[in-house]
């Protein structure tokens, strides 16, 4: 019996490199709103809007958190582990783990930046993926 396994080409992984390390978005000109992941049309402005694309600072506060105790499938070893919704300092939501720091001191409102980290090693061909998380700023 042949076993299909999914998994990423080396191409693929690193044409996807920038978009995982940065955050990559576009903004208004006309209306000043910014948006994560990027937009075709502003959904204020219409065609009539003129979208430029931005790299976001990587700052933020806690908008809400979730506290994970039953992981996914290759995420055993994190657990328990803190998913967040990231309120970015240029405005747009963004969904990400918030690590480094103990649960308890994890509260909305808190402060916090993006950091470069491993998300999960897709073992047994070696290749690691990494991400973007967000550590508490003390
Ligand atoms: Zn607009």
């Amino acid at each position: 019996m042949i076993k299909m396994v999914h998994r990423s080409s080396i191409p693929l992984h690193w044409r996807l490199y920038e978009p995982k390390y940065k955050l990559v978005g576009n903004k208004c000109l006309k209306c000043g709103e910014s948006f994560f992941p990027p937009r075709n049309i502003c959904p204020n402005c219409g065609r009539k809007g003129a979208l430029k694309k931005i790299v976001f600072s990587g700052r933020g506060t806690i908008y809400s958190y979730t506290v994970i105790r039953t992981p996914l499938d290759g995420f055993e070893q994190q657990t328990p582990y803190v998913i967040g919704v990231i309120k970015l300092k240029e405005g747009p939501k963004i969904v990400g783990q918030i690590v480094d720091t103990e649960i308890r001191d994890i509260t909305i409102g808190k402060e916090v930046k993006s950091v470069f980290r491993k998300i999960y090693d897709d073992s047994p061909s070696g290749l690691i993926h990494y991400g973007l998380k967000w550590v508490v700023i003390e």
